[in-house]
Order: C-alpha cells, then sequence, then structure tokens
C-alpha cells in the first residue's frame, strides 16, 4: 500500500462505454527527468522524490494502489472540422486525486503505452514534446490562464522511433478533468439519450455545480461553458499563445488548456501567425482562434440538443440564441483585456480606435507583441529606433491624452499593466535550446528556464536580455502534432 495519491474513482460510474481498463505496462528503466515539487506539494502529493528510482517507478505507474483503477478513456472530435472517433491513443488515467481541500484532479499518464484507442500509433512519447508540454504548460499557468499542469517526465529506457530514433517518455498530467467537447460528441454518437444524460449530469456535479438547481439547466450550461472559453481565449490573445490544434477533443469542459502539441508564442505581431506544420490553411491561427471556439462550442451544442427539448426545432433556437451572442460576449472581453494591456481605466469611445491603430502599427511594422506592451510599461524604453517614426508619435500622443483623462490614477493604471503584460513568455528559440540541451542529458537550462518562467510579469527583476528579446520573426519556427 502506499500513500502517495488520495484516489478516487468517480470517472468509472459512467456506462462502460466512456472508458476501457487497461493494464500499465511496466517500462524497463524508468528514470526521473524532472519532478513539479512546488505542485505535488500544492496538492497533497507523496512521491518521495528524494529517492529518484523509487519516484521514478512511481511516475512509470508501476506501484499498487487498492483504489488505483487504470483505464483510457473514449471520446470522439472533429480534427480539421472532420469528425472521428478517437479516445487516450496514449494516455492512460490512473485516478482521481483529491486534495486535501477537497479539490478533484485526473492523474493521467502521457506515453504510457498502447490502447484500444492507439489506431495505428505506437501509444509512446519522445523526450523532447514531453518536456515542451512541461514548460509550456507550466508557463501557462504562471500566466494566470487555466490549463492542465504537468507533474513529472520521466524517461521509459526504450527508444521511440519518429523521423528518428528518440528517448521515450511518460508526462504525468494533472487536469481538472479530461471531460473534452469530444467526449459529449462520443456521447452524442452513442444515440441513447440516458448515455449523453449520464455525462451531463456528471460534468455538472464535476465543474458546473452552481447551475445544478437551474431550470434550464442545458442551455445554463451552453452558457456557462461558453464563458469559460470566451475567457480561455482571451487570455490566450493576451499573451500571444497560439494553440496550434484547437479540435474539439482538445477543449475541455472545464475551461482549461489541454494538448499542447503545436503550440507556440507570437514573436512579432502577426493576426495571421501559426506554427503547426499541418496547419496549411491556417485554421488554427492566432487570429482565428476565436472563430474556432465558437465553431466549436456550436458542435458541443449540437450534441445536447436532444436534452434541450424533445422539440428538435426549439432546442435549435434556444442553442442559436446562445451561439449567436459569443461574437459578441467576446469582443467585449477582448476589449476590456486590451484595455487593462494598455492601462486604460473607465471607457471612452475613442478605446476601440486606439487599440486597433496600435494593432495595425506593430503588424506594419513588425514589432513584437510581448516586448511593445513592455516598452509601454516603461517609457525610457520608447527611445528604440522603432518607435522613432512618426506614426508611432502620432499615436502615443492620442493614447496618452486618453490614458490621463476620465478618472485616471497612475497606480491602478500601472498595476492593470503590470497584471496583463507579460515580461517574459517562453520564447521558441529558448524553448528549443532548452530541449535540446535536455535530450543530450544537461538539465541545468531547463531549470534555469522554468525557474524564470514562474514569475513572468517581474518587470523589476533583471532578467537576462536572452531570455527577454528575440528579435527573430515567427516564420522559420514550425511545430508538429502527435510527437
Ligand atoms: P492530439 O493531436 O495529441 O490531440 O492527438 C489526437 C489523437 O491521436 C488522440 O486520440 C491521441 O491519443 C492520439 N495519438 C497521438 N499520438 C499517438 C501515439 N503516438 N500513439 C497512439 N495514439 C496517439
Ligand atoms: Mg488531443
Amino acid at each position: 500500500m502506499n500513500s502517495y495519491f488520495n484516489f478516487e474513482n468517480t470517472y468509472t460510474n459512467l456506462p462502460k462505454c466512456f472508458f476501457t481498463e487497461q493494464e500499465i505496462k511496466q517500462v524497463s528503466l524508468p528514470n526521473l527527468v524532472i519532478f513539479n515539487d512546488k505542485l505535488a506539494k500544492s496538492l497533497n502529493i507523496n512521491i518521495p522524490v528524494s529517492n529518484r528510482n523509487e519516484s521514478a517507478k512511481i511516475l512509470s505507474g508501476n506501484f499498487n494502489d487498492k483504489n488505483m483503477n487504470t483505464f483510457a478513456q473514449a471520446y470522439a472530435g472533429h480534427q480539421f472540422g472532420h469528425f472521428t472517433i478517437l479516445g487516450d491513443g496514449r494516455a492512460i488515467m490512473l485516478g482521481e486525486h483529491v486534495s486535501k481541500f477537497g479539490k478533484r484532479y485526473d492523474i493521467q499518464l502521457k506515453g504510457s503505452g498502447i490502447t484500444p484507442y492507439s489506431r495505428n500509433g505506437d501509444g509512446k512519447a519522445a523526450l523532447g514534446p514531453m518536456l515542451r508540454e512541461y514548460i509550456i504548460s507550466e508557463a501557462i499557468h504562471y500566466l494566470n490562464i487555466p490549463t492542465t499542469r504537468s507533474l513529472s517526465v520521466i524517461k521509459t529506457g526504450e527508444d521511440v522511433f519518429r523521423e528518428k530514433k528518440l528517448q521515450g517518455s511518460i508526462l504525468t498530467r494533472i487536469a481538472s478533468s479530461h471531460i473534452r467537447v469530444g467526449t459529449f460528441q462520443y456521447a452524442a454518437a452513442q444515440q441513447d439519450i440516458k448515455i449523453l444524460k449520464s455525462l451531463f449530469d456528471y460534468t455538472v456535479e464535476r465543474h458546473y455545480s452552481d447551475i445544478k438547481n437551474s431550470e434550464d439547466i442545458y442551455i445554463e450550461l451552453l452558457k456557462e461553458f461558453s464563458l469559460k472559453q470566451i475567457n480561455l481565449i482571451t487570455n490566450w490573445m493576451r499573451v500571444g499563445f497560439i494553440h496550434g490544434v484547437m479540435n474539439t477533443d482538445n477543449m475541455t469542459l472545464s475551461g482549461e488548456t489541454i494538448d499542447y502539441g503545436p503550440c507556440a508564442f507570437m514573436n512579432n505581431y502577426d493576426p495571421n501567425t501559426k506554427f503547426s506544420s499541418i496547419d496549411h490553411m491556417g485554421r488554427y491561427s492566432y487570429k482565428n482562434q476565436p472563430i474556432i471556439a465558437q465553431w466549436n462550442i456550436a458542435r458541443f451544442a449540437e450534441t445536447l440538443l436532444p436534452l434541450i427539448s424533445s422539440n428538435l426545432n426549439e432546442a435549435i433556437k434556444k442553442a442559436e440564441d446562445v451561439i449567436k451572442s459569443i461574437p459578441e460576449s467576446y469582443k467585449t472581453s477582448w476589449l476590456n483585456m486590451m484595455k487593462k494591456k494598455l492601462g486604460l481605466v473607465d471607457n471612452d469611445n475613442e478605446d476601440e480606435n486606439i487599440i486597433s491603430s496600435l494593432l495595425s502599427w506593430m503588424e506594419d511594422n513588425k514589432a513584437d507583441y510581448t516586448n511593445t506592451f513592455v516598452d509601454l510599461m516603461n517609457e525610457e524604453n520608447l527611445n528604440q529606433s522603432i518607435y522613432k517614426s512618426n506614426e508611432f508619435k502620432n499615436w502615443f500622443e492620442i493614447y496618452m491624452k486618453r490614458k490621463l483623462s476620465k478618472n485616471f490614477s497612475k497606480s491602478k493604471s500601472i498595476k492593470l499593466m503590470q497584471e496583463n503584460n507579460p515580461v517574459i513568455i517562453p520564447r521558441n528559440h529558448i524553448v528549443e535550446n532548452v530541449l535540446s540541451s535536455a535530450d543530450e542529458g544537461d538539465l541545468k537550462p531547463l531549470n534555469k528556464f522554468l525557474k524564470i518562467l514562474e514569475n513572468p510579469y517581474n518587470n523589476i527583476i533583471k532578467i537576462s536580455n536572452y531570455y527577454k528579446n528575440d528579435l527573430k520573426s515567427n516564420e522559420p519556427y514550425m511545430t508538429f502534432c502527435g510527437t
């Protein structure tokens, strides 16, 4: 017996079609690469990390716990717009860990071998992509954006074959749950209202208990879920994050960012930025993220139709009303966010113009998205040559006039800017350098970088420009799916 986790299982009370029990195959030589001590402590997870061999064994799933019930989840999803039945092809749930505050977290191994949903995949993962998920998910967390977390990465001691031989690895992912829009699509595809209703009730219980007694609970969930997604996407846009593969199976009901595959942060401001090698049409580009979110929410709404009303036309009408309201809600949320980035207190009819002229200037001048806002917070930075043009000076004059009008408060304005404009984001070239050192066994750059990413809004601490600036453009950087 152990007391590493405080496991319970509620997901397995759902109808059997939602999962397949799956034993974990033991790996040959588990070796601990990185462990998130802070996260473990905050969730009361007791892995004996001073014993690295023992910890690596545990984090490969090789331990006994009478409450552990390992399984892979079934789901479906629209991948680049095409509907497919999917499931955890390379992930296995260990259990639901309940922290001492009563919060429930899925503990899942990613890269732990094939499952009935693996299709043609090998069920495995390589070191680089798992460390990449670790870095970016932790960065997103410290940027104050809802996300799944990363507890650890181990090497399995086994080879994984992609274009070349790579080191096999397993990431331990922690999520409020792994219920996805795709899980609802899977439930709807069973064409049995009892199955759909069971998932609905489970989801409300786990993530939306506030609406439990609501009269129109199905529409209420749709509204609440839309708000969570609007909040998430607004935050991604705020920090220049491009998820890269916003398929419906990669959108959680909890509103957490999930599945860090071909994601990356934008450098110079270009709304068409995309990094994923397979996203030829730019479906998941920076500027399309809010539109795709709405598209995905509409797919979610479709799954709820039989529950909303037995009269299909009435159900469609009610769901459509919610979906149609999304662009306006998003616009308001985005405007508020951009105003905070600019330290604008109160409202002015000119705000939207001020924001869009800055963005067009940034696009025309290939200005770095992150650094421009950092420079606006630190006026001494505005003596750089990029800010010398008349166009920028004119904009700045209008901006300052507006900023100092209304109920201007210097401290409030600065606070807003500092809370909303990161100084540090995981720049692509640093991520790549850190991963390549880690692949060769040198973990120092990785650990140093992770430490720096814990304070992205710290405008005061002196951090070397190596971490701050990247003058390279977005273009040459390519990211890959399913690696
Ligand atoms: P993703 O692009 O990571 O969202 O993955 C899409 C689907 O492919 C999911 O159902 C994954 O479980 C599955 N998948 C990705 N990589 C592998 C792999 N190496 N082996 C088996 N299934 C995989
Ligand atoms: Mg996925």
